[in-house]
């Protein structure tokens, strides 16, 4: 039986048309509103004539919902603006019933960023092959549309091995296990799997590797230089070059298999000419492996690439590949993109559940004063979606969603320079320590944080008793809307055949 079914578009009477100018009184109106119905029937795709057809109607209506898989939340249509303010707009509507945690902050994901991305990556770099590294988000939805795209996943454990293969329809080829240290047991449970690909970085990994998975296709991490990024991963992993013609004829007297070369700049590479250098030590990596009896097929040339700079690192990588490896028809060449494909694709919406304000006649609250007056403490923070302040040494910035039940924040309205703080009583949980923001902000009111798609839920703990945000899915507007149902409808068809 097909997993694969559709909901009936569901209508509410409220206008979301964010084109129009706001009716600033829509929280007053709710009360006359009914819920749209989410019970909608359900019904399977396939019994129906043209079950790959898109609702072009319902496509045109951000309220309509569908269920393409069955174990997974909806999916909507429509800019995730819309989907913010019909997140604030439910959560109103739950508080006026009186549900608790109401207010509760929620992510839109906008799958229509990461197909966009996707296609950039192939116009880019059509020659290397995308692994996603599966530890940057592994959102369900997320991991189901790359692979129906076609790329490969980066797996750090047995758990994110299992995530991906329990999508269904992912050959376990074309996961490679990129963590250089993994545990006996991982080693030989990857085995078992069919996950031959596995990157190593020392002696000891070898020996493992010659126990748990003899037949193993291995892949030794060189060092580059990573002081360009945000995160130096070269701390931890990488073996220098040096050491390289010891690996291997170790692999050799074990009768391991090495195939090729991986390296990673650093997460947040803000300096895309290191892949030049990087490339120039995986092409010493290739001639010392021919020197010790093995010809290496695979160049992986890892992770880091960032949004605003991929086409400056594409054009990096794409030149250095032509100069160090100019002859390739042997080899193949694959990439570990994480931040890259998901970074813009998460919006997070969180409440402001207090504040701390001098009182109004106070001087403090003059403008003037550069230092933060006025705290705003709101339920998502650094224990949560946050926590890529703390460990992916993020800066993020707020704006405001909703003020005082409009989605309209007139341009005289002043502003008054304030912090941001999470929910939990730990004073560390700051999520923005100075940003300007309207004076008339208050409890109630929404913020909302764009770039939050990355190093982000993946991290999130539920210190304090405060729960991870839920996440909203929409497959974006118009045609692109569209391409991206098709592949994940015809991913669902394949995936649930097997
Ligand atoms: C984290 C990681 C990645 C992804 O890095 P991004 O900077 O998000 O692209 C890729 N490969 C390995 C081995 C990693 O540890």
């Amino acid at each position: 039986m097909s997993q694969v079914e559709i909901l009936h578009a569901t209508f509410s009477p409220i206008d979301h048309d964010i084109s129009r100018p706001e009716n600033p009184s829509f929280f007053h109106d709710l009360e006359n509103v009914t819920r749209a119905n989410t019970n909608a029937l359900v019904h399977d795709i396939l019994s129906s004539p043209s079950p790959l057809r898109l609702n072009t109607e319902a496509a045109e209506s951000p309220h309509h919902e569908e269920n393409l898989f069955q174990s997974l939340p909806p999916v909507h249509i429509g800019h995730p603006e819309i989907h913010l303010r019909n997140g604030v707009m439910n959560a109103s509507m739950m508080a006026n019933d009186g549900e608790p945690d109401a207010e509760k902050a929620f992510f839109v994901a906008d799958l229509s960023q990461v197909y966009r991305q996707h296609q950039r990556w192939v116009s880019c770099l059509p020659e290397i092959t995308p692994y996603y590294a599966v530890k940057c988000n592994p959102d369900p939805y997320v991991l189901r549309l790359l692979a129906a795209l076609g790329t490969g996943f980066d797996c750090a454990s047995n758990g994110e091995i299992s995530r991906v293969l329990s999508i269904g329809g992912v050959d376990p080829s074309r996961i490679i296990f990129a963590n250089p240290c993994k545990a006996n047991s991982f080693i030989r449970n990857a085995g078992k799997l069919g996950v031959d690909t596995m990157t190593f970085d020392n002696m000891d990994e070898l020996y493992k590797v010659a126990r748990t998975h003899p037949r193993a296709k291995l892949v030794v991490r060189i060092l580059t230089d990573d002081t360009k990024s945000l995160c130096q991963l070269g701390l931890k992993y990488g073996a220098p070059l040096v050491t390289v013609p010891a690996l291997l004829s170790k692999a050799r007297e074990l009768n391991l298999d090495v195939i090729g070369v991986s390296f990673h700049v650093g997460s947040g590479c803000y300096d895309p000419t290191v892949y030049s250098d990087a490339i120039a030590r995986a092409r010493y990596a290739f001639d010392m492996a021919k020197e010790a009896g093995f010809s290496f097929t695979l160049l992986d040339v890892g992770g880091g690439f960032e949004d605003a700079s991929f086409e400056q690192a594409a054009s990096v990588l794409k030149d250095a590949i032509e100069e160090h490896f100019p002859d390739r028809r042997n080899i193949r060449v694959i990439a570990e993109p994480g931040r890259f494909y998901v970074s813009k694709a998460f919006s997070l919406a969180a409440n402001i559940i207090a504040r701390r304000a001098p009182f109004s006649d106070s001087a403090e609250m003059t403008t003037g004063n550069d230092q933060p007056s006025v705290m705003y403490y709101i339920n998502d923070g650094v224990y949560g979606a946050f926590n890529c302040i703390l460990f992916d040494h993020q800066v993020v910035h707020p704006y405001v969603l909703s003020m005082n039940g409009s989605f309209h924040v007139p341009s005289s309205e002043p502003v008054c320079t304030s912090s941001v703080w999470g929910p939990t009583c730990d004073s560390i949980d700051c999520v923005c320590p100075k940003t300007e923001l309207p004076s008339g902000l208050r409890v109630g009111d929404w913020l909302a944080f764009d770039n939050m798609g990355a190093y982000t839920v993946c991290a999130a703990s539920q210190f304090n008793g405060f729960e991870v945000s839920n996440v909203v899915y929409t497959l974006g507007s118009g045609v692109v809307a569209a391409e991206v149902r098709s592949k994940l409808v015809a991913f669902a068809v394949e995936a649930c055949g097997r």
